[in-house]
């Protein structure tokens, strides 16, 4: 269990844990993957999450998933991209998180994941957390946790 200092500490910084779905960069399930190639190589992200038209959340899609369908015995053939769709390839078996501020189960997921989506009990896209995030609210911690151990000494 993550000692109860570090955990207020941390979520201090609570606010930037999330990135909200309207700032993170999606494809939808019935997209192509000529459109989601485009949306990955455009963005320069390996691995983004998967929505249903509802805004559901469906999975992840990763650039591997769609240049292992490019690769035939000695040459590329972009050709069979325009005739599938996320749907056919993305990963539904991904890490979720209902709760953004569950930092046992976050800090535990993330040691794996690069980032977690976040969905509601509905499944809903709610939004992301990454392992940047928490690496620069750990980095705050390692830097000033004896200050705030040094206030709360004093207010005793
Ligand atoms: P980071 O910890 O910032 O390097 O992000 C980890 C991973 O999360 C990235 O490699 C992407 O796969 C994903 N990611 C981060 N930010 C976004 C975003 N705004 N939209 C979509 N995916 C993102």
């Amino acid at each position: 269990m993550i000692s109860k200092q570090i955990s207020t500490f941390l979520m201090q910084n609570k606010r930037h844990f999330l990135i909200p779905a309207s700032q993170v960069a999606t494809v939808q399930v019935d997209n192509s993957l000529t459109h989601a190639f485009m949306v990955l190589s455009k963005l320069g992200y390996s691995r983004i999450p998967v929505v249903r038209d509802d805004a559901k959340f469906a999975g992840e899609l990763s650039m591997p998933m769609i240049t292992e369908q490019m690769l035939k015995l000695d040459e590329i053939d972009t050709s069979c991209l325009d005739q599938m769709t996320v749907a056919d390839v993305m990963d539904e078996t991904v890490n979720t998180v209902n709760n953004p501020y569950d930092l046992e189960e976050i800090m535990h997921l993330l040691v794996d994941d690069n980032f977690l989506p976040v969905v509601s009990e509905a499944q809903d896209f709610v939004g992301i957390i990454t392992r940047r995030e928490m690496m620069k609210s750990l980095n705050f911690l390692a830097h000033n946790f004896d200050k705030s151990q040094l206030l709360l000494d004093n207010e005793k």
